[in-house]
């Protein structure tokens, strides 16, 4: 056998759970992991959308127009409008996909915040990509402040039509995926004036370009924004209007209608946390999918890559080393903790989508939290995570080719888009300060994921040092201790808004990561409870992982308040010594219960077969376009100049 196929194969037998077990706790359904295996072998098969090892020699032209040939052939295999068959295929792509905006934030907004006569006049067109639809929300002047967005829409009595208007630089849209050129429709965010007033923000659904030209129509000024970090599939577009006419059915009516020339609102206007929450769900969701193709990666690479001999004059593999250990396996018990959450807040989101459609709103608010935290943490954690994994491939993780470079650059924008971090973690702050001021009087509304308030003196008097113990005690004290703290700073001549931006801010962040950590730790026991009796040692273990990282890596709190002391926290520090031990040889197990094939983890570094070497050399000879094509004339040229300048 090939020495590195077999290292690979020596550390696969040494794998002590049955991996088929956890495979199908990570899928959550059979119908996901069907289509997620189907949507690999097809991508794999068929020439024309495989993904391919000279894609990043590509230019972005080239790189978008394959990215949406490969979306469109896809949707002939899968019913893609089915979110089942949809958010599996989206980690398999070299490049973000094209029409995620499409699908992902204007389809629900359509749906939740059109009337149903709306829905079936745009919705079946967006949803079979007849049309693309762009969600033009930000602008250049504001992103995060959606009340202060300054394009407006002028409703006009005489003609019962709206005037669409851009009226300044920083009102012109940006930033909306999907805008540069796909989109025929924008659903576009502006200010309603009616009989010259303001009744706030409002979507309507527009056409911008004309279905068979695709040329954008009079009135309308859009196009690409240009290069970013990364993203470069994605036609972020820019969009102006200049006093451009739009009907009166743009405006989505399930909330706020003009019937008769009247302005009227019906029902709960919070409702429009609910299109978000599709989006927020979904990089919940798939986005940790992607930072476990860079453990399988970086943990098969690590049993492969041999550094400096032993005493019996065999090189280690560098997984062998305490502290590549030190930098995978905890990231790789974190995933886990992130896939069982991400599993769990899909029924929340779902069961909460029923709800809502019945008109009750009582989890909205509870929903909205525990989304936006886990979207806030998760999206950071699966950068840094990528960024980990490719510090642990030395030279080779820096190479696209390892894979790991686009997953860091594809990953990174989720920390900003869909609501910036900083700003998702102050609302979640805010609701937890809300959900602990029911305690004395309301308990009964204390929502389940958040009982933890219920029980403040207890949490305070237990003594334990069991990880979720700690974890709970951290998030409490946190919790109590920004409460004060606003409190106490009421009587400073300070006003609330002060306190909140000025006092308290960094301490609010604090507590919201605090909470979806719990969260996450609540989840993964939850997952354990249920779990069969083959599979449920090591998903402690991975547990016990995340929680322990967790606390040491913010320990603050459980030292200034005494309730760890030094022996302790050493004592902590050898557990986790201890687990990374007894997980080390159960990674490769645990990144290939995942079931990425080779063509969907993009990688030379990371295959199957263990031979990093022979495909990266591979790679850069054969599929290298630069060494296939030459380097050009022009080139030569320069050369030829400089050497006779010299001369
Ligand atoms: C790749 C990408 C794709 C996008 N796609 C779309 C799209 O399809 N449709 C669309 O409409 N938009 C889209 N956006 C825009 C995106 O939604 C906004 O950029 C995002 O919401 C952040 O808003 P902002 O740019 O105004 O940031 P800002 O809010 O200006 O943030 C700047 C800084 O100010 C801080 N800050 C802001 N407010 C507060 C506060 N109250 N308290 C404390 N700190 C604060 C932030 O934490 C941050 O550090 C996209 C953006 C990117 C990068």
């Amino acid at each position: 056998m090939h020495p590195t196929t077999q290292l690979l194969q020596e550390a696969r037998d040494k794998v002590t759970f049955p991996i088929q077990d956890l495979t199908k706790l990570i899928y959550g359904n059979e119908e996901i992991y069907e289509t997620f295996m189907k949507a690999q072998k097809i991508i794999a098969s068929e020439p024309s959308i495989r993904n391919h090892p000279d894609y990043h020699n590509w230019g972005r032209k080239e790189q978008i127009i394959k990215s949406y040939e490969k979306l469109r052939i896809m949707h002939q295999h899968f019913n893609l409008a089915n979110a089942a068959h949809w958010t599996p295929i989206l980690s398999l792509f070299q490049g973000t996909t094209p029409s995620a905006v499409s699908f992902g934030m204007t389809v629900p907004a359509l749906r939740f915040l059109g009337t149903d006569e709306q829905f079936n006049l745009w919705g079946p067109k967006f949803l079979t990509m007849e049309i693309v639809a762009a969600y033009a929300q930000t602008e250049i002047g504001h992103g995060s402040d959606v009340q202060n967005l300054e394009t407006t829409a002028t409703y006009d009595s005489q003609s019962n039509d709206f005037i669409l208007h851009t009226p300044s630089v920083s009102a012109v849209k940006f930033w909306p995926g999907e805008l540069g050129f796909l989109s025929n429709y924008a659903l576009v965010y502006a200010k309603l004036i009616f009989n010259g007033k303001n009744k706030g923000v409002h979507p309507f659904m527009v056409q911008i370009r004309d279905n068979s030209t695709h040329k954008p129509l009079k009135g309308v000024v859009v196009g690409d924004i240009g290069p970013k970090l990364g993203y470069s599939t994605k036609d972020n577009g820019f969009l102006a209007f200049e006093n451009y006419r739009i009907p009166l059915n743009s405006l989505l009516a399930r909330y706020v209608r003009i019937e008769n020339g009247q302005f009227s609102r019906h029902g709960n206007e919070k409702i429009s946390y609910a299109s978000m929450m599709v989006s927020r769900q979904l990089i919940i969701f798939i986005y940790p999918r992607m930072a476990a193709q860079s453990l399988t990666v970086a943990i098969r690479y690590s049993i492969t890559r041999q550094q400096f001999t032993n005493d019996k004059g065999i090189e280690n593999s560098v997984l062998e080393y305490q502290t590549q250990q030190d930098k995978l396996l905890p990231r790789l018990a974190t995933c886990y903790g992130m896939i069982f959450a991400g599993l769990r807040i899909a029924e929340l989101v779902d069961d909460n989508f029923h709800r809502v459609q019945k008109k009750d709103f009582s989890t909205l608010q509870q929903s909205h939290a525990i989304l936006s935290a886990l979207k806030a943490w998760s999206s950071q954690w699966v950068v840094d995570t990528a960024e980990w994994c490719r510090l642990s491939c030395g030279g080779h993780g820096f190479a696209h080719y390892s894979g790991i470079p686009a997953i860091y650059f594809d990953t990174a924008p989720n920390v900003t888009l869909e609501g910036e971090n900083q700003v998702m973690y102050l609302q979640v702050a805010r609701y937890l300060l809300k959900v602990l001021q029911y305690v004395e009087k309301n308990p009964e509304k204390v929502p389940f994921y958040f009982n933890f308030v219920l029980h403040i003196k207890e949490t305070l008097a237990n003594q334990s040092t069991d990880f979720g113990q700690l974890l709970k005690l951290t998030l409490t004290l946190q919790l109590i201790s920004v409460a004060k703290k606003i409190k106490d700073s009421m009587g400073t001549g300070k006003n609330f808004q002060q306190i909140w931006n000025e006092v308290v801010g960094v301490q609010l962040l604090s507590v919201a990561q605090r909470y979806a950590e719990y969260f996450t730790y609540l989840v993964f026991q939850e997952y354990i409870s249920n779990a069969n009796p083959q599979v449920k040692e090591i998903l402690q273990q991975l547990c016990d992982l995340y929680s322990l990282q967790v606390i040491l890596d913010n320990p603050n709190t459980l030292i200034e308040s005494g309730r760890i002391n030094v022996e302790q926290f050493k004592q902590l520090n050898e557990t986790k010594i201890e687990l990374l031990n007894k997980l080390k040889p159960q990674a490769l197990g645990l990144v290939e219960a995942f079931n990425f094939s080779d063509n969907a983890l993009r990688t030379c570094i990371g295959c199957h077969d263990g031979k990093p070497y022979e495909y990266i050399y591979e790679w850069a000879t054969k599929e290298n376009s630069v060494n296939i094509k030459g380097v050009p004339q022009a080139v030569n040229d320069l050369m030829g100049t400089k050497i006779k300048a010299r001369l």
